[in-house]
Protein backbone atom coordinates (compact mmCIF):
# COMPACT_ATOMS: atom_id res chain seq x y z
CA UNK A 1 0.00 0.00 0.00
CA UNK A 2 1.31 3.77 -1.06
CA UNK A 3 0.93 6.47 1.08
CA UNK A 4 1.55 10.01 0.51
CA UNK A 5 2.98 12.11 3.39
CA UNK A 6 0.10 13.08 5.58
CA UNK A 7 -0.16 17.03 5.09
CA UNK A 8 -2.46 19.64 7.28
CA UNK A 9 -5.53 20.68 5.42
CA UNK A 10 -6.40 24.22 5.20
CA UNK A 11 -7.65 25.69 8.89
CA UNK A 12 -9.49 22.43 9.73
CA UNK A 13 -9.14 22.02 13.09
CA UNK A 14 -11.12 19.26 15.20
CA UNK A 15 -13.85 21.13 17.66
CA UNK A 16 -14.54 20.89 20.67
CA UNK A 17 -14.96 -4.40 -14.39
CA UNK A 18 -18.69 -6.21 -14.76
CA UNK A 19 -18.85 -9.12 -12.79
CA UNK A 20 -23.07 -9.80 -12.76
CA UNK A 21 -24.07 -10.59 -10.24
CA UNK A 22 -21.80 -9.46 -7.20
CA UNK A 23 -18.80 -7.06 -6.53
CA UNK A 24 -17.21 -5.41 -9.22
CA UNK A 25 -13.44 -5.82 -8.72
CA UNK A 26 -11.50 -2.63 -6.65
CA UNK A 27 -8.13 -1.27 -8.19
CA UNK A 28 -6.69 -1.85 -4.92
CA UNK A 29 -3.58 0.36 -6.08
CA UNK A 30 -6.19 3.12 -5.92
CA UNK A 31 -7.80 2.18 -3.38
CA UNK A 32 -4.71 2.30 -0.91
CA UNK A 33 -3.19 5.42 -2.25
CA UNK A 34 -4.10 8.83 -0.34
CA UNK A 35 -4.26 11.20 -3.25
CA UNK A 36 -4.48 15.63 -2.68
CA UNK A 37 -7.61 16.88 -4.05
CA UNK A 38 -7.37 20.52 -4.52
CA UNK A 39 -11.48 21.82 -3.85
CA UNK A 40 -11.93 23.98 -6.90
CA UNK A 41 -16.16 24.77 -6.33
CA UNK A 42 -18.62 24.84 -3.82
CA UNK A 43 -22.44 24.31 -4.60
CA UNK A 44 -25.26 25.13 -2.40
CA UNK A 45 -28.18 21.90 -3.68
CA UNK A 46 -29.91 23.12 -0.56
CA UNK A 47 -30.07 24.79 3.28
CA UNK A 48 -28.22 22.07 4.58
CA UNK A 49 -26.48 20.27 1.30
CA UNK A 50 -23.56 21.26 -1.00
CA UNK A 51 -21.40 19.96 -3.96
CA UNK A 52 -17.94 20.29 -3.41
CA UNK A 53 -15.90 19.92 -6.79
CA UNK A 54 -12.15 18.67 -6.31
CA UNK A 55 -9.21 18.59 -8.83
CA UNK A 56 -7.72 15.45 -8.21
CA UNK A 57 -5.45 15.22 -11.47
CA UNK A 58 -4.33 11.44 -10.19
CA UNK A 59 -7.89 10.38 -10.22
CA UNK A 60 -8.10 6.33 -11.47
CA UNK A 61 -11.80 6.41 -12.35
CA UNK A 62 -14.68 5.61 -10.70
CA UNK A 63 -18.08 3.73 -11.76
CA UNK A 64 -21.44 5.53 -10.42
CA UNK A 65 -21.95 4.10 -6.77
CA UNK A 66 -18.58 4.00 -5.64
CA UNK A 67 -17.26 6.16 -2.99
CA UNK A 68 -13.76 7.15 -1.48
CA UNK A 69 -12.44 7.53 1.65
CA UNK A 70 -11.92 11.32 3.16
CA UNK A 71 -9.08 12.42 5.61
CA UNK A 72 -8.49 15.96 6.94
CA UNK A 73 -5.27 16.52 8.81
CA UNK A 74 -5.25 19.41 11.72
CA UNK A 75 -1.71 21.31 12.05
CA UNK A 76 -1.54 19.58 15.42
CA UNK A 77 -1.91 15.73 13.58
CA UNK A 78 -5.18 15.16 14.50
CA UNK A 79 -6.77 13.30 11.67
CA UNK A 80 -10.40 12.28 10.48
CA UNK A 81 -11.74 10.44 8.27
CA UNK A 82 -15.00 9.67 6.50
CA UNK A 83 -16.48 7.49 3.64
CA UNK A 84 -18.25 9.36 1.17
CA UNK A 85 -20.30 8.62 -2.45
CA UNK A 86 -19.18 9.91 -5.79
CA UNK A 87 -21.89 12.32 -7.07
CA UNK A 88 -20.05 13.10 -10.32
CA UNK A 89 -20.22 10.50 -12.94
CA UNK A 90 -17.26 9.04 -14.30
CA UNK A 91 -15.49 11.18 -16.89
CA UNK A 92 -12.26 12.30 -17.86
CA UNK A 93 -12.13 16.18 -16.13
CA UNK A 94 -9.37 15.23 -14.09
CA UNK A 95 -12.36 16.62 -11.15
CA UNK A 96 -14.88 14.38 -8.84
CA UNK A 97 -17.41 15.82 -6.82
CA UNK A 98 -18.72 14.82 -3.25
CA UNK A 99 -22.30 16.39 -1.88
CA UNK A 100 -22.36 16.45 1.81
CA UNK A 101 -24.95 16.79 4.36
CA UNK A 102 -24.58 19.55 7.08
CA UNK A 103 -24.90 17.32 10.20
CA UNK A 104 -25.55 19.05 13.62
CA UNK A 105 -22.35 18.94 15.51
CA UNK A 106 -20.13 17.00 12.27
CA UNK A 107 -16.52 17.31 12.62
CA UNK A 108 -16.03 16.16 8.78
CA UNK A 109 -19.36 17.86 7.62
CA UNK A 110 -19.57 20.86 9.54
CA UNK A 111 -15.67 21.40 8.44
CA UNK A 112 -16.92 21.63 4.70
CA UNK A 113 -20.14 23.78 5.23
CA UNK A 114 -18.61 26.68 7.60
CA UNK A 115 -14.63 26.54 6.89
CA UNK A 116 -13.75 25.25 3.44
CA UNK A 117 -12.86 27.40 0.57
CA UNK A 118 -11.83 26.87 -2.86
CA UNK A 119 -7.95 26.18 -3.19
CA UNK A 120 -8.38 24.02 0.02
CA UNK A 121 -6.19 20.99 0.04
CA UNK A 122 -7.66 17.77 1.57
CA UNK A 123 -6.90 14.03 0.34
CA UNK A 124 -8.82 11.14 -0.60
CA UNK A 125 -8.27 7.29 -1.47
CA UNK A 126 -10.64 5.54 -4.03
CA UNK A 127 -12.97 4.49 -5.47
CA UNK A 128 -13.79 2.04 -3.03
CA UNK A 129 -16.52 -0.71 -3.35
CA UNK A 130 -17.19 -2.71 -6.23
CA UNK A 131 -20.67 -4.29 -4.52
CA UNK A 132 -22.95 -0.68 -5.11
CA UNK A 133 -21.02 0.20 -8.54
CA UNK A 134 -23.80 -0.09 -11.56
CA UNK A 135 -21.71 -0.56 -14.53
CA UNK A 136 -25.08 0.70 -17.35
CA UNK A 137 -24.94 -2.76 -18.03
CA UNK A 138 -28.36 -3.58 -16.55
CA UNK A 139 -31.59 -2.40 -15.72
CA UNK A 140 -31.75 -0.12 -12.09
CA UNK A 141 -34.44 0.46 -9.65
CA UNK A 142 -32.53 3.31 -7.38
CA UNK A 143 -34.26 3.99 -4.02
CA UNK A 144 -32.27 6.85 -2.00
CA UNK A 145 -33.83 8.80 0.85
CA UNK A 146 -31.71 12.31 2.22
CA UNK A 147 -27.51 12.31 1.13
CA UNK A 148 -28.89 8.74 0.25
CA UNK A 149 -29.40 9.83 -3.22
CA UNK A 150 -25.69 11.22 -4.21
CA UNK A 151 -24.30 7.93 -5.66
CA UNK A 152 -27.63 7.45 -7.18
CA UNK A 153 -27.58 10.41 -8.78
CA UNK A 154 -24.06 9.50 -10.32
CA UNK A 155 -25.84 6.71 -11.47
CA UNK A 156 -28.44 9.36 -13.08
CA UNK A 157 -25.91 11.45 -14.45
CA UNK A 158 -23.98 8.59 -16.11
CA UNK A 159 -26.96 7.18 -17.87
CA UNK A 160 -27.89 10.64 -19.45
CA UNK A 161 -24.11 11.40 -20.57
CA UNK A 162 -23.72 7.79 -22.39
CA UNK A 163 -27.61 7.97 -23.72
CA UNK A 164 -28.18 4.63 -22.35
CA UNK A 165 -31.14 3.14 -23.01
CA UNK A 166 -31.06 0.74 -20.58
CA UNK A 167 -33.82 1.23 -17.85
CA UNK A 168 -33.16 3.44 -14.99
CA UNK A 169 -36.05 4.78 -12.61
CA UNK A 170 -35.63 6.60 -9.48
CA UNK A 171 -37.47 6.82 -6.22
CA UNK A 172 -36.35 9.41 -4.05
CA UNK A 173 -37.62 10.13 -0.53
CA UNK A 174 -36.85 14.65 1.17
CA UNK A 175 -38.36 15.83 4.26
CA UNK A 176 -39.79 18.80 1.68
CA UNK A 177 -38.96 19.70 -1.66
CA UNK A 178 -36.81 22.09 -0.75
CA UNK A 179 -35.02 19.30 1.08
CA UNK A 180 -34.63 17.11 -2.10
CA UNK A 181 -31.22 17.00 -3.02
CA UNK A 182 -31.04 17.65 -7.21
CA UNK A 183 -34.52 18.76 -7.44
CA UNK A 184 -33.73 20.55 -10.27
CA UNK A 185 -31.97 18.20 -12.18
CA UNK A 186 -34.71 15.02 -11.89
CA UNK A 187 -36.78 14.54 -14.39
CA UNK A 188 -38.92 11.72 -15.95
CA UNK A 189 -37.22 8.83 -14.44
CA UNK A 190 -37.30 10.34 -10.76
CA UNK A 191 -40.70 10.07 -8.16
CA UNK A 192 -40.05 12.37 -5.22
CA UNK A 193 -41.91 10.85 -1.89
CA UNK A 194 -42.45 13.68 0.62
CA UNK A 195 -42.62 13.24 4.07
CA UNK A 196 -43.11 16.34 5.62
CA UNK A 197 -44.49 18.40 3.23
CA UNK A 198 -45.16 18.90 0.07
CA UNK A 199 -47.00 20.76 -2.59
CA UNK A 200 -51.02 20.80 -2.55
CA UNK A 201 -52.78 17.91 -3.96
CA UNK A 202 -49.56 15.86 -3.09
CA UNK A 203 -49.55 13.38 -0.61
CA UNK A 204 -46.78 13.48 2.33
CA UNK A 205 -45.77 10.25 4.18
CA UNK A 206 -43.56 7.46 3.48
CA UNK A 207 -42.39 5.60 0.78
CA UNK A 208 -44.45 2.37 0.55
CA UNK A 209 -45.47 -0.34 -1.57
CA UNK A 210 -47.82 1.80 -3.58
CA UNK A 211 -44.88 3.68 -4.89
CA UNK A 212 -43.09 0.43 -5.83
CA UNK A 213 -46.12 -1.18 -7.81
CA UNK A 214 -46.10 0.10 -11.04
CA UNK A 215 -42.43 0.32 -11.49
CA UNK A 216 -41.91 -3.49 -10.04
CA UNK A 217 -45.31 -3.73 -12.72
CA UNK A 218 -43.47 -2.26 -15.40
CA UNK A 219 -39.96 -4.22 -14.72
CA UNK A 220 -38.31 -4.94 -18.11
CA UNK A 221 -37.50 -8.58 -19.19
CA UNK A 222 -35.05 -10.30 -16.90
CA UNK A 223 -36.09 -7.77 -13.96
CA UNK A 224 -34.83 -4.78 -12.02
CA UNK A 225 -31.23 -4.72 -10.09
CA UNK A 226 -32.60 -2.42 -7.03
CA UNK A 227 -29.83 -0.38 -5.24
CA UNK A 228 -30.98 1.31 -1.87
CA UNK A 229 -29.22 4.15 -0.25
CA UNK A 230 -29.75 5.91 2.95
CA UNK A 231 -29.61 5.62 6.74
CA UNK A 232 -30.17 2.62 8.39
CA UNK A 233 -33.55 3.11 9.03
CA UNK A 234 -34.12 3.77 5.88
CA UNK A 235 -32.42 1.16 3.98
CA UNK A 236 -34.46 -1.56 6.41
CA UNK A 237 -37.54 0.00 5.43
CA UNK A 238 -37.06 0.07 1.11
CA UNK A 239 -35.80 -3.31 1.23
CA UNK A 240 -38.60 -4.53 2.88
CA UNK A 241 -40.69 -2.87 0.70
CA UNK A 242 -39.06 -4.28 -2.32
CA UNK A 243 -39.20 -7.86 -1.17
CA UNK A 244 -43.10 -7.32 0.13
CA UNK A 245 -43.10 -6.11 -3.58
CA UNK A 246 -41.88 -9.58 -4.93
CA UNK A 247 -38.11 -7.80 -5.83
CA UNK A 248 -35.81 -11.01 -5.33
CA UNK A 249 -33.38 -10.80 -2.38
CA UNK A 250 -29.64 -11.47 -3.98
CA UNK A 251 -31.06 -8.64 -6.45
CA UNK A 252 -30.83 -6.01 -4.01
CA UNK A 253 -27.77 -3.89 -3.11
CA UNK A 254 -27.08 -1.58 -0.16
CA UNK A 255 -25.42 0.77 1.13
CA UNK A 256 -25.99 2.45 4.52
CA UNK A 257 -24.63 6.00 5.43
CA UNK A 258 -25.97 5.52 9.17
C1 LIG B 1 -20.24 4.38 2.20
C2 LIG B 1 -20.68 5.71 2.78
C3 LIG B 1 -20.95 6.76 1.91
C4 LIG B 1 -21.35 8.00 2.44
N1 LIG B 1 -21.65 9.01 1.56
C5 LIG B 1 -22.10 10.19 2.03
C6 LIG B 1 -22.47 11.24 1.12
O1 LIG B 1 -22.39 11.11 -0.12
N2 LIG B 1 -22.91 12.42 1.65
C7 LIG B 1 -23.03 12.60 3.02
O2 LIG B 1 -23.44 13.69 3.44
N3 LIG B 1 -22.70 11.62 3.89
C8 LIG B 1 -22.22 10.43 3.44
N4 LIG B 1 -21.85 9.45 4.32
C9 LIG B 1 -21.84 9.75 5.78
C10 LIG B 1 -20.45 10.34 6.14
O3 LIG B 1 -19.46 9.32 6.06
C11 LIG B 1 -20.38 10.91 7.55
O4 LIG B 1 -20.85 9.94 8.46
C12 LIG B 1 -21.20 12.19 7.73
O5 LIG B 1 -20.74 13.22 6.84
C13 LIG B 1 -21.05 12.70 9.19
O6 LIG B 1 -19.69 12.94 9.45
P1 LIG B 1 -19.30 14.16 10.39
O7 LIG B 1 -17.83 14.07 10.64
O8 LIG B 1 -19.83 15.44 9.85
O9 LIG B 1 -20.12 13.87 11.72
P2 LIG B 1 -19.55 13.14 13.08
O10 LIG B 1 -18.65 14.11 13.76
O11 LIG B 1 -19.00 11.81 12.70
O12 LIG B 1 -20.91 12.97 13.85
C14 LIG B 1 -21.55 14.02 14.58
C15 LIG B 1 -22.87 13.56 15.15
O13 LIG B 1 -23.80 13.28 14.11
C16 LIG B 1 -24.22 11.92 14.12
N5 LIG B 1 -24.17 11.49 12.71
C17 LIG B 1 -23.10 11.03 12.05
N6 LIG B 1 -23.40 10.77 10.77
C18 LIG B 1 -24.70 11.10 10.61
C19 LIG B 1 -25.58 11.07 9.50
N7 LIG B 1 -25.19 10.63 8.27
N8 LIG B 1 -26.86 11.50 9.71
C20 LIG B 1 -27.26 11.95 10.92
N9 LIG B 1 -26.46 11.99 12.01
C21 LIG B 1 -25.20 11.57 11.86
C22 LIG B 1 -23.23 11.19 14.97
O14 LIG B 1 -23.86 10.11 15.64
C23 LIG B 1 -22.78 12.27 15.93
O15 LIG B 1 -23.68 12.39 17.00
C24 LIG B 1 -21.46 8.19 3.83
C25 LIG B 1 -21.18 7.12 4.69
C26 LIG B 1 -20.80 5.90 4.18
C27 LIG B 1 -20.52 4.77 5.13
Amino acid sequence: MTETAAHTTGSFTPPTRFAVPGRIEVDGAAAGTWQTATLTEIRRETHRASTFRFAVPGWAGHLPGQHLMLRLTAEDGYVAQRHYSLASAPDDSGHIELTLDHVEDGEVSGWFHTVARPGDRIEVRGPLSGFFAWPGDRPALLLGAGSGVVPLMSMVRHHRALGLTVPLRLLVSARTPGELIYARELGTETTPVFTRGAPAGTPVGRMTTAHLAPLLAEAPAGGWEAYVCGSNSFAEHASRLLVAAGQPVDRIRIERFG
